[in-house]
């Protein structure tokens, strides 16, 4: 379970830079909240805060009525797959998805199932048993959203986690996000330039500009 508050948030990077600013926002359990805006608006800024890649100014941000700081790891499961993410070199596409299960224990059995899962779901059959370097970009890329979906955290915290990818693999993957969404019901912030991506999976949509959320609703209500 997950639900996300954000209240008055501000950042101002050392260089005196006000990327966000003035950010309410209330994210409740189960939902798919999708962040658009155009390049530079502050969108990335906001979902790293809530990771806890970046400090907030001012303002306050919590998960489950906590601050990042209060939460034990033990009771909130997070994953997320940001503009840096890296594989594991020495790993291959089936010991890379599977690492964050073996990593929590899981029995063997549900580890391979759910790897199958995934790669079926994200096109990497086919690539399972090669390991990063000979792998396309976006292969790449859906080998690091593979490594957070499987896991099925309570928070996923992706940031354009399909940029880049072909246009009918990226279509049949967010098919699919958004079926296994439906199945898991668990809290997922989510950001994208695309707004036919948001259509699809977002419950919310946050609307952002330089720094401020300017709109917020289902795709229905704003578009
Ligand atoms: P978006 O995800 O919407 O493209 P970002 O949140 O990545 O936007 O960035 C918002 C603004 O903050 C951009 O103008 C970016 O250049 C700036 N910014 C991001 N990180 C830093 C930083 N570490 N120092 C200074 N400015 C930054
Ligand atoms: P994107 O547009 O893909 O979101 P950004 O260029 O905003 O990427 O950010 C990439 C990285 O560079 C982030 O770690 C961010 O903190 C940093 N960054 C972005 N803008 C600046 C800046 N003006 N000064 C310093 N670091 C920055």
């Amino acid at each position: 379970m997950a639900s996300v508050s954000l209240k008055q948030v501000h950042k101002t990077f050392p260089n005196g830079f006000e990327a966000v600013k003035n950010i309410d926002l209330d994210v409740e359990d189960g939902e798919f909240v999708v962040f658009v805006g155009p390049s530079g608006c502050g969108k990335s800024t906001i979902i790293r805060m809530v990771a806890g890649q970046e400090m907030v100014t001012s303002g306050e941000i919590k998960i489950n009525g906590k601050q990042l700081k209060e939460i034990n790891p033990k009771e909130l499961s997070m994953a997320m797959v940001l503009q840096n993410y890296a594989l594991y070199p020495k790993l291959t596409v089936e010991e890379n998805l599977a690492f964050g299960l073996e990593k929590r224990g899981y029995p063997k059995e549900e580890i391979e199932a759910r790897s199958r899962e995934v790669a079926a779901d994200l096109h990497l059959a086919d690539i399972y048993n090669k390991k990063p370097k000979s792998l396309s970009a976006s292969q790449r890329q859906r080998v690091a959203l593979g490594r957070a979906l499987i896991l099925k955290p309570d928070l996923l915290i992706l940031d354009e986690p399909l940029a880049g990818l072909e246009k009918e693999i990226r279509e049949s993957v967010v098919q699919s996000m958004a079926k296994k969404h439906a199945e898991i019901k668990n809290t997922i912030l989510y950001v994208t330039h695309s707004v036919k991506e948001a259509k699809i999976l977002a419950s919310q949509i946050v609307v952002m500009k330089r720094g401020e959320v300017i709109q917020k609703g289902t795709y229905k209500e704003l578009y």
